[in-house]
């Protein structure tokens, strides 16, 4: 035992891997932010690792099969090294039975624990190396915010910073309320604090998460509202840009709307998941919102917001759906002329109510749908992408292209992906760029 202690102190590196959304990725970098307070570093390579983490995605079946498969693939790793930790995580382990199943598959799978109480794992870990027991703990409820959890963030230009956590909104097709739990807002002063410390650090743009941000504040005394939230955030002094992350459509507010129009910092970008245009659908969904509400909506914060982009999430092939309702979602896309879309194959999930639907439509229907809505959001982005040749944008220099070095990457305010020739000096800085050429999925710039 002495000689295993010995060996895991002398290595002290950690991967993670993390699968899902946005939460996730600040969930894990909390997770690493509590690892490197204990003096690990991160690298990319499992090899070097003497901690192994994953954490997890339950939304769709696809990104559960790749946990199964990584998980799966250390089975060799872990005869090399005994002494290698493997944790996982997330939301998929916080699904009823998960957790022992994965046990009963991967034995040798050291940690265990579910989205609640993510803040535990150091405590975990050390239970771990000091007993050699395994660790299984997954709480049903959810637990106090905790607040001041270390974070070790991605990029030091943007962050991601949480606002409220959980969903209340149970559509049916979804298994985020049962893993993520009941709506919980952290304080506004928290938040705030939290920001003005990233602004300290640098930071210049923030994108506020939550599973649906027009319900923060429910609860909490005294009475504020998300748009409230967005004009004191506004107020921060050296902070560039505001982002946030998702508007469910039944809850946008004119309030909301207003604040997007009067703060300078808030980007003119809206998030809008849809998920279908059917009406029909929308009410099996238990979306409580229909086509005509949605596109009154759209308008709406159109004419009041120039030049907004609205990006979406959709769901192709939900239980029952036919073609005039697939017909309906695709005219939909093109009258609202989305500047991205997320498109999704709906996924069956143990325990949702769409699960146990009829009329579940086949899988190679629901494939051939999605290629035709994918051609169709791909032309109208390309299109849309096309008019910002010759126009000269704002973009936050994030850092070096991903896909020639010899550039530059970052945002426009409305959320392109911009890729530039630039000074390198500008990392970090709000620029303008001249656009000479729009791809379907960037554009194409020089530093001006
Ligand atoms: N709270 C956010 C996002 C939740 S999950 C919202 O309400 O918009 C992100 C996206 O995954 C959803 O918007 C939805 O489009 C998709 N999704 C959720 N469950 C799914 C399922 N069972 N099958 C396919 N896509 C799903
Ligand atoms: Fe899931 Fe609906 Fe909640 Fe979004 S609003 S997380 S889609 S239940």
């Amino acid at each position: 035992m002495e000689n295993n202690l010995l060996n895991i102190e002398s290595k002290k590196e950690y991967f993670i891997q993390t699968f899902g959304c946005q939460m996730n990725e600040e969930d894990s970098e909390k997770l690493c932010g509590m690892l490197n307070r204990q003096g690990y570093v991160q690298t990319e390579n499992k090899e070097d690792a003497s901690i192994i983490i994953f954490n997890t995605c339950c939304v769709r079946e696809n990104a559960e099969n790749k946990v199964f498969g990584n998980v799966g693939d250390l089975k060799k790793l872990k005869k090399k090294n005994k002494d290698l930790i493997i944790a996982i995580c997330g939301c998929m382990m916080q699904q009823k039975g998960m957790a022992d199943k994965v046990l009963e598959m991967f034995p040798y799978v050291d940690i265990i624990f579910g989205t609640h109480n993510s803040y535990k794992f150091p405590e975990y870990l050390a239970r771990v190396k000091q007993s050699g027991v395994q660790v299984k703990e997954i709480l049903n409820k959810e637990d106090k915010i905790v607040e001041g959890i270390p974070i070790e963030r991605k990029s030091n230009v943007k962050a991601f910073v949480t606002v409220m956590y959980g969903c209340n909104n149970f559509c049916t097709y979804c298994v985020v309320p049962y893993v993520r739990g009941r709506e919980r807002s952290r304080k506004p002063e928290d938040i705030e604090n939290e920001i003005k410390d990233l602004v300290a650090k640098g930071y210049k743009e923030i994108t506020l998460l939550g599973q649906n941000v027009n319900s923060y504040g429910k609860g909490l005394e005294p009475h504020i509202t998300f748009a409230d939230l967005l004009r004191r955030i506004n107020k921060i002094e050296g902070l560039e840009r505001i982002r946030f992350m998702t508007s469910h459509p039944k809850d946008l507010t004119d309030e909301l709307i207003y604040a997007i129009r009067d703060c300078d910092k808030l980007c003119e970008q809206i998030h809008l998941p849809v998920q279908s245009g059917s009406s029909r659908i929308l009410k099996e969904m238990n979306r409580h919102y229909d086509r005509d509400q949605y596109l009154k909506l759209v308008r709406k914060i159109k004419k009041e917001i120039p030049n907004v982009s609205i990006s979406t999430d959709i769901i192709i092939g939900f239980p029952g759906e036919t073609e005039e309702d697939f017909n309906d979602t695709l005219s939909l896309v093109k009258e609202v002329e989305y500047d991205s879309a997320f498109t999704f194959i709906y996924s069956r999930r143990n325990n949702t109510p769409a699960d146990k639907m009829e009329n579940q439509i086949p899988e190679e229907i629901k494939h051939d749908r999605f290629n035709r809505l994918l051609e169709v959001t791909n032309e109208i982005i390309a299109k849309k992408n096309s008019t910002f040749e010759g126009k000269t944008v704002e973009v936050l220099v994030e850092g070096p292209s991903k896909n020639d070095p010899d550039k530059l990457m970052g945002r426009t305010r409305d959320g392109r992906l911009v890729n530039f020739t630039g000074k390198t000096e500008n990392i970090g800085e709000l620029v303008n760029v001249k656009i000479t050429k729009a791809h379907a999925f960037s554009l194409i710039g020089e530093e001006i």
